[in-house]
C-alpha cells in the first residue's frame, strides 16, 4: 500500500488530519513501516507492538470524527524507555528490568496522552541513562543515521535517531547531564531541556533526582515548543515540580535580535574544543550579530570543576537510587541460598558494567570519611556554578556555547576509556548542574558529513527566550535536511 507522505512539522501535519485529508492510522501505518524498514540498521527502537499503535491510532480517527480537538491528536511520538507508559515494558535497556511492565503513565506520557498523542514504541538508551553514545545498552549500540559507523550519542541515541531518521516525528526523553542535547546535537535534531522542575519527574525512573529532567526531542525548535506546552506545569506528583504557569510557547516563538544580548562563556571555547564544532558554532554568532544580536564574552570560571562535581553528585545519587533494583520488587531475579546471595547474583547479572562503576563511585563518595572531601565539595562546586549563571546572565540574555567539545565519534572509538566520555559532557552538565534550561539545534556538519550542534541556555524559566532565539537561528540557518538515505 502506498502511504502518504507525512509533513516535516507537527503543526502541518495536525492540519492534514484536521481537514481529514489524511487519517491517524494512515501516519501511524506510514511511520511503522519506515522503522521496520530501518530499525534492523539503527537499534533506535527496543520494544514496538505496532498492533497497539493501531488501535491507538483507529481510536485517534474516531475521536477526531466525533469533534475531538486535542492539541496532539493522532500524532506519534517515541518514548524514552526510562518513562513508565501503561502497560508497555519499561527497561530502562537494562537486563535487570527484564519482565517489568509499566503499571502506570509517567505524568508528561499522561499528558501527551491526554493531548490525543499516539505512541509508537520504546527507545534505546544507554543502561539507566548512564552514557554519552549509546554503547552502554543491554540492546545493545544504536547507530547514527547520518553515517552507521558512529555513535548518535546519548543517552537518549534511540530516541535522537528516531527522531533524525524520520521514524518518528519526536521523541519523549530525559536530561540528566545533556542526554537529550548531546544526542540531538550528534544527530542533527533539536533538543530540549527544560529548567529543573518545569516537567514533572513522576514516572521516570530515577537516575540522578537531583538534576533528572524530561524533555523533548524533535525536528525543529516550533514542534520541540508545542510539545513542552503540553507536557510542562506543576504536579502534586512531583514535590520538586514548578507551580509557575506555562506560557503558550509555540505562540511566542516570533520576534527579532535587535537588542538581544548573547553570552559567549570563555571557558566554553577553551582548550579541548574540536576546531570544527568552535568554527561552526561561531558561526551560529556570526549569523546572529549580522540579524541585530548584540554577541558578548561572558566567563563562568567554575566551568572547569563542572565534570568533576557531576560524576560525584550523579553517581551519589545513583547509587542511592538503583538501590531498588534488589530481585524482589522490579524485573528480574537471579535466586540465591538466602536474601544476601539473591540480591547479589541478582545485581550482579543485571547491571552492566557501566552501571555498576558508577554505583561503586557513589557509594564511595558516600562513604563515611570520604562525604567530606567528595560529595559535600561537590555541593559546594554546584553553588559556584548557579552563582556563575547567575552573574551572566545578568550580563545577556542567553548563552549561546557547543553542545559536546567533540563532533560524532565512531562505534567504539571511547568506550574503552570512560573518563575520556565524561570530559565531553563538560558543556551539558553545567545546566543540569545549576538547574537552568537548554537547547541544541544542529548548526553545521563535519568533515564527515555528520552533525554538529550549538546550545542555547537561559535562566531557570527562561525556556520561552531560549526557544524564541533558535527559533530565528533555525530560520536564518535554513532547512538543515535529513540523513543522506532517509
Ligand atoms: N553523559 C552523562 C552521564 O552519563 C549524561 C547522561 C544523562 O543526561 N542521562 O551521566
Amino acid at each position: 500500500m502506498a502511504l502518504p507522505e507525512i509533513p516535516a512539522s507537527l503543526r502541518d501535519l495536525r492540519n492534514l488530519l484536521l481537514r481529514g485529508e489524511i487519517a491517524c492510522r494512515d501516519v501511524a501505518a506510514a511511520f511503522l513501516q519506515r522503522i521496520e524498514k530501518h530499525n534492523a540498521c539503527l537499534n533506535a527502537f527496543v520494544h514496538l507492538d505496532a498492533e497497539k499503535v493501531m488501535a491507538q491510532a483507529e481510536r485517534a480517527d474516531e475521536r477526531l470524527a466525533s469533534g475531538g480537538r486535542e492539541p496532539l491528536l493522532g500524532i506519534p511520538l517515541a518514548i524514552k524507555d526510562n518513562l513508565n507508559v501503561r502497560g508497555d515494558p519499561c527497561t530502562c535497556a537494562s537486563r535487570i528490568l527484564t519482565g517489568y511492565v509499566a503499571p502506570y503513565d509517567a505524568t508528561a506520557v499522561a499528558r501527551l496522552r491526554k493531548a490525543g498523542a499516539v505512541f509508537l514504541g520504546r527507545t534505546n538508551m544507554d543502561e539507566f541513562a548512564m552514557g554519552s553514545s549509546n554503547e552502554n545498552s543491554a540492546f545493545g549500540p544504536v547507530r547514527n543515521p547520518w553515517n552507521t559507523d558512529y555513535v548518535p550519542g546519548g543517552s537518549s541515541g534511540g530516541a535522537a535517531a528516531a527522531v533524525a531518521a524520520g521514524l518518528a516525528p519526536a521523541a519523549l526523553a530525559s536530561d540528566t547531564g545533556g542526554s537529550i542535547r548531546q544526542p540531538a546535537a550528534f544527530c542533527g535534531c533539536v533538543g530540549l531541556k527544560p529548567t529543573y522542575g518545569r516537567v514533572s519527574r513522576y514516572g521516570l525512573t530515577a537516575y540522578a533526582s537531583s538534576m533528572d529532567q524530561v524533555g523533548v526531542l524533535a525536528q525543529s525548535v516550533a514542534d520541540a515548543a508545542l510539545l513542552l506546552e503540553v507536557i510542562a506545569g506543576h504536579d502534586v506528583m512531583d514535590g520538586t515540580s514548578l507551580r509557575e504557569e506555562v506560557p503558550p510557547y509555540s505562540e511566542r516563538l516570533e520576534g527579532d535580535l535587535n537588542g538581544v544580548r548573547i553570552g559567549l562563556p570563555r571557558e566554553y571555547y577553551g582548550e579541548g574544543l574540536d576546531k570544527e564544532v568552535r568554527e561552526s558554532v561561531q558561526g551560529v554568532a556570526g549569523l546572529l550579530a549580522r540579524e541585530g544580536a548584540e554577541v558578548v564574552e561572558v566567563d563562568l570560571p567554575s566551568t572547569r570543576y563542572a565534570v568533576a562535581a557531576y560524576y560525584i553528585i550523579a553517581t551519589a545519587e545513583a547509587s542511592a537510587n538503583l538501590a531498588r533494583y534488589d530481585g524482589v520488587r522490579y524485573g528480574m531475579r537471579v535466586e540465591g541460598a538466602d536474601p544476601i546471595e539473591m540480591y547479589g547474583r541478582t545485581r550482579a547479572k543485571g547491571f552492566g558494567p557501566e552501571v555498576k562503576r558508577r554505583i561503586i563511585l557513589g557509594t564511595y563518595a558516600l562513604s563515611s570519611g570520604y562525604y567530606d572531601a567528595y560529595y559535600l565539595r561537590a555541593t559546594k562546586v554546584r553553588t559556584l556554578i548557579r552563582k556563575d549563571f547567575e552573574e551572566a546572565f545578568q550580563r545577556c540574555e542567553v548563552l549561546l556555547t557547543p553542545v559536546s567539545p567533540v563532533k560524532p565519534f565512531r562505534l567504539g572509538e571511547k568506550i574503552e576509556d570512560p573518563l575520556q566520555l565524561y570530559l565531553c559532557d563538560i558543556y551539558s552538565v553545567t545546566a543540569n548542574l545549576a538547574g537552568i534550561c537548554g537547547i541544541a539545534v544542529p548548526c553545521g556538519l563535519s568533515r564527515e558529513g555528520l552533525p554538529l550542534g550549538a546550545q542555547f541556555l537561559g535562566p531557570a524559566l527562561g525556556e520561552e527566550r531560549i526557544l524564541q532565539i533558535a527559533h530565528i537561528y533555525e530560520a536564518l540557518r535554513g532547512p538543515f535536511g535529513s540523513p543522506p538515505g532517509f
